[in-house]
Order: structure tokens, then sequence, then C-alpha cells
């Protein structure tokens, strides 16, 4: 039976990134070695990393004075890198999730922490819009998608500020305007590659300002200086990174991966509004994530919520339960994600509605 891969993250990836990949690790480039056992100096994997990073400034149209770091430590290693070189006395945090959350907890570590709105108190279903930012914070930090709650800031801020946003769930997903950022991050599991490689685009003159000594691996200064090859990088899922963005310059770039992502979306949300028997938990339309569609049951039919989920589980729905902070359904709907598999689970909905 066809599998419709609607996981988090680790989550889908486009065939032409699983294929390609494959067959270096079989077999790189006619070399009779495996991308898994060449050296991370060897000339084909410098070339790797060259043509990874080229394709992020192609992609994203990152402008000069920016560098393209590709690390491990996960996104969660970013919640302390970040403050460690760019705190020095105060940052502002946007709390919209619990990725947000953690964010915060490592920055106050390093120094004070205004934390300028949240929506914890409704379980992260809105993105707050009414606060105001310390004008003596270093840097104003933003989740752009929260992952676990299906909520999205869709647009570029714009703010006087440094600022800083953890991408790890919408990159690529649309072009963004690099230069209102003074940082970007993110894990690689959901738009990039198989987990195991870390992003960052920092602009480089926000670096070096601190008094305080910082560990030579999380110094954002030690990767620019030897090109993310410090120590030896994650050479496997750098390849896979590489192809998906091979792929998406096929595709027509993040412009037209943005067109096709808000498609499915919109198919998607389309039939949470229009079936009796779903609701979306997020109220504000304009909150809602073109990447993860979290839904749940009408009151009326909450007790079919488990039903539900043997159904679609029955016609190849993988990974579609909601996180248990919000419980419901949640639909990962990434750029790899064909519009055939948003149709399919939008027939399971459909067919589950006849079956009541
Ligand atoms: N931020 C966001 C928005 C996430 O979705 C995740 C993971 N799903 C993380 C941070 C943590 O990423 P990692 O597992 O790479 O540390």
């Amino acid at each position: 039976m066809k599998k419709h891969n609607f996981a988090a993250g680790p989550s889908i990836l486009s065939p032409y990134t699983i294929k390609h990949t494959a067959e270096g690790i079989l077999d790189l480039d006619n070399t009779g070695l495996s991308v898994m056992e060449i050296s991370h100096r060897s000339k084909e994997f410098v070339a790797i990393m060259d043509e990874t990073v080229q394709l992020f400034v192609e992609l994203l149209d990152i402008p000069s004075g920016y560098s393209v770091l590709l690390l491990q430590g996960g996104a969660s290693m970013q919640f302390c890198m970040v403050p460690y070189n760019l705190l020095k006395t105060k940052a502002a945090y946007l709390d919209t999730g619990s990725w947000a959350n953690k964010a915060v907890k490592e920055a106050k570590l390093f120094g004070e922490v205004d934390v300028v709105a949240s929506s914890k108190a409704t379980t992260y279903s809105y993105i707050p819009r009414d606060y105001s930012i310390p004008g003596d914070a270093d840097y104003f930090h933003i989740t752009t998608n929260n992952t676990i709650y299906g909520t999205e800031i869709k647009e570029d801020m714009d703010t006087p500020m440094n600022l800083v946003a953890d991408m790890s769930s919408d990159i690529f997903s649309r072009p963004i305007d690099v230069s209102k950022y003074a940082l970007i991050y993110g894990g690689a599991q959901k738009n990039l590659a198989p987990a195991g490689v870390t992003f960052v685009i920092v602009r480089d003159d926000v670096l070096g300002n601190m008094e305080r000594d910082i560990p030579t691996m999380l110094d954002y200064r030690t990767h620019i200086d030897k090109g993310s090859m410090f120590n030896t990088p994650p050479c496997v899922a750098i390849y896979a990174a590489m192809h998906t963005l091979r792929w998406y310059k096929e595709q027509g770039g993040v412009a037209a991966m943005h067109k096709f992502n808000v498609e499915k979306a919109s198919i998607l949300y389309d039939e949470i509004e229009r079936n009796p028997l779903f609701t979306s938990n997020i109220n504000n339309v304009d909150d809602r994530s073109i990447m993860n569609v979290t839904f749940v049951m009408k009151e009326a039919y909450k007790e079919r919520e488990a039903d539900f989920l043997t159904f679609a589980t029955s016609r190849g729905m993988s990974g579609i339960k909601g996180h248990r902070s919000v419980g419901g359904f949640r639909a990962s709907i990434y750029n790899a994600m064909p519009r055939s598999s948003v149709e399919a689970l939008i027939g399971a909905m459909q067919d589950f509605e006849k079956s009541l």
C-alpha cells in the first residue's frame, strides 16, 4: 500500500533526494567509494560542501555580509549558541511554542530575558501581535513556524532590532528577505535532509562583540573561519541536503515551492472547514501554518478520534497523530509532500464522514 508520510520530523524527503543520496552511498560519482567513507577533506566532499552553501545563497538570495554554516547539534544546540554569541545583557523572545520556550530557558543562562508575549495560556493557539520589544535588547528571537501547534509567522518582520529566527520547520517553504534577519537557524530534518545537520545563516557584523570567552566549538567565528570544516561535518546529511536544494532549484526555487505549499495547505484547511466532523484549533486564519496543519474533532465527535486515526492509518496515512500537548491530528505537509498525498488524506476524511 502507498504510504503517505505526514510525520513532523524526521519527515518526508523528495524521492529525488532519497534516490540520489542512496546512489552516492553506494558509489559517489564513479569514485568507487561511498560518500559515507570519503574524507571530508577530499576534493569530492569539498565540492559537495561548496555546492550546498552556494545553493543556500542562490535559493534564499542571501546578500553579501552573511555566512552560511552547516553544523551539528540540532536546532537545540542553537538555543544556547545564539545567546552565547549574541547576548551581552538582555534579549527579547516571543513565546509561541515549546521550542521557543526551550530557547528562552537556555538564553536565561546568559543574561536577562524579556519574554515580550506568550500564547502559552491557550496552548499556543495563536501568534501574539500586541507587544513591544525593549529597545535595549541585544536581539529579538522568534520561531517562525511552531511545528507542534501549527501556527506560523508568514511574513518577515520589520524591526530595527537584530532579529533571530528559528526556521527549523519552514525554511525553504517561502521566499524570505534574509536582510531583515541577523541570524537564522534550524535543524535539517524537515525541509532539507535527514537529521544530523543544522544550518545557520548569520550576518557577520553581529559577531565578535562579546566580552565573555566562548568555547571554540560554540563560537560561530570558528566555523566561519573554517568553512564549516573545523571538525568533521555530518557528510551524508550535507550530501542529502545538496540534492534537496538541487531539486528545489529544478522545481523553480522557493517561490515555486511556496505556491505549491499554499495550494496544498488551502485544500486541506478547506476540507477541515467543510467537514462537519473536524475543526481547526487555530482561530486566526492568518496564523495557520502551511507546513504543519493541526486539527481536532468537534466536541460532538471527540470520542471518534481514535477511530479516525485507525481508519486513516488503514488507508496509508502515517504520522498524523497530533502532538500529545495538542491532541487531535497534525498533517505535516513539508515541501516534499505531493499534493496527491494531501488529497488522499482529504479523501479519508470524506469517507470517514460518510461512514458515520
Ligand atoms: N525548533 C523547532 C521549531 C522544531 O520543530 C524543532 C524540532 N522538531 C526544534 C527546534 C529542535 O530541533 P532539533 O531536534 O534539531 O534540536
